[in-house]
């Protein structure tokens, strides 16, 4: 267990922690956020360009294996990536709505529609299951770079998997992409679920053959459970959602891709068009890798926010007090509870709260409440329907010019009038395609 700190020492003397810890939706503004120049070296240390280019590498060898289990990816020949799509009834009924000024063109990046996993997780998740499979055929003896690797779907390479074990802790979504997907190399898959998990996720992934194991209790002690049983067997892999570096390349990856969609829609980012990105975080692993990707290609001229429940904000916290891994909400006198099940993590990642110090512009939190209408919001301008926690995305574009310390943050990053209404803003949907028809109906009518 990480030490625990000295929550009221912040709480004395930073307002803005005041208001998180009274629960309040609140802009947090990153005093800590350097100009790219300044930061670019050390980061490369950690994650480099490269790294994120071997990943895109790795993800186009699995594309035959990809396509050859998974027919929904026939239309992207086995790569998973989700639409960029255009929301202006949206954008006009959240303004309209909550009397804010949205500018620019608002984005909706439909990683809730994502193949296989219908979330974010389905970029990160199934990138280390692949990365682990290819790990263990190569050193086996039983694969090559150089060759297809459609050849991992046949019984031999099945039986090579099966005497391997993935495990993992999840609130739901992460448990469900490496569950799918281990599965489908033919691995052993356990999954270690949190209270905050919904019993559909946990329905879901017992079809497919995994097995759950549910905690009473939350995040935090489903991944040291996860962890500490894998440690027990050699033959079993964790992974570790609180500190991996793979988790995060693969959703690095989701930045050139975007640039690409971007670039076809003809849409131009640079010093007079800024990009700015919204994306819900849990842990901190999904809005950490896609924003770290994204800051390399764009540089200055992306502002990344996360968006966090007013019950949960444990990234906020763990960049705000420098204390990383070692924040919980719980010490704030938060309880971590939230309709946002997939964001519901007390503590945040050490590594991700770390590397995205001086990348990250700031946060924007929001109530359980809002989600739903949010959601509604959506699915009444665009037919568009996403789960609660994705919701959390529109906090960002309704509250950039409505709270006084993000408007402060435009001014003094030159986002000025002329400069914002040439500007992209994109809010990240993270999740909610694999939502069952009857819980999508429920959803729709939850009014808190
Ligand atoms: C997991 C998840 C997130 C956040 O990802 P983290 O890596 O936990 O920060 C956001 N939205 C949804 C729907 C998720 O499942």
């Amino acid at each position: 267990m990480p030490k625990r700190m000295n929550a009221q020492k912040y709480m004395e003397s930073s307002p803005v922690i005041r208001k998180i810890a009274a629960k309040e939706e609140t802009a947090w503004i990153n005093p800590y956020l350097l100009p790219f120049a300044v930061t670019d070296a050390t980061c490369q240390l950690v994650v480099s360009d490269g790294d994120i280019k071997d990943a895109e590498k790795r993800l186009a060898r699995f594309a035959s294996f990809i396509r050859r289990c998974f027919p929904e990816t026939e239309e992207t020949q086995g790569l998973i990536e989700s639409p960029l799509t255009r929301i202006p009834s949206m954008q006009k009924k959240l303004e309209e709505t909550y009397g804010c000024r949205i500018p620019g063109q608002l984005l909706l990046k439909m990683d809730s529609h994502l193949a296989i996993a219908g979330s974010v997780k389905a970029r990160g998740g199934i990138y280390e299951v692949l990365k682990h499979a290819e790990d263990l055929a190569l050193e086996a003896g039983k694969l090559r770079v150089d060759e297809d690797y459609a050849k991992l779907a046949e019984p031999e390479m099945q039986a090579f998997f099966g005497q391997y074990t993935v495990q993992v802790g999840s609130t739901g979504n992460l448990g469900l992409s490496i569950g799918i997907m281990s599965a489908a190399l033919g691995f052993k898959v356990k999954v270690h679920m949190s209270a905050d998990a919904k019993q559909w996720k946990k329905d879901l992934l017992r079809s497919k053959g995994v097995e759950v194991i549910e905690y009473a209790d939350d995040y935090s002690r489903a991944v040291a459970e996860g962890r500490k049983n894998s440690d027990l067997d050699p033959m079993s892999y964790f992974v570790d959602d609180e500190k991996s570096v793979n988790l995060f390349l693969g959703y690095a990856v989701a930045a050139g891709r975007l640039k690409q969609q971007l670039d076809e829609k003809n849409i131009v980012v640079d010093e007079k068009h800024p990009l700015i990105v919204y994306i819900p975080a849990g842990v901190g692993g999904a809005p950490g890798g896609v924003a770290y990707g994204l800051k390399r290609i764009f540089k200055d001229n992306v502002h990344c926010f996360f968006t966090e429940p007013t019950m949960c904000p444990s990234v906020l916290l763990g960049v705000a007090t420098q204390e990383f891994e070692c924040a919980n909400v719980h010490d704030f006198g938060i309880s971590g509870k939230t309709e946002a099940d997939g964001l519901a993590c007390a503590s945040p990642s050490g590594f991700v709260t770390r590397i995205m110090t001086n990348l990250l512009s700031g946060e924007f939190t929001v109530s359980d409440g809002k989600l739903y209408d949010y959601l509604r919001l959506l699915y009444n301008s665009e037919e568009i329907q996403i789960e609660p926690s994705s919701c959390a995305a529109f906090s960002g574009p309704c509250g950039l010019l409505q709270y006084e310390d993000s408007r402060k943050y435009c001014e003094s990053h030159g986002l000025d009038k002329e400069k914002l209404e040439n500007a992209v803003q994109i809010a990240w949907a993270t999740g909610g395609r694999l939502v069952p028809e009857e819980i999508r109906k429920v959803y729709l009518e939850t009014c808190l």
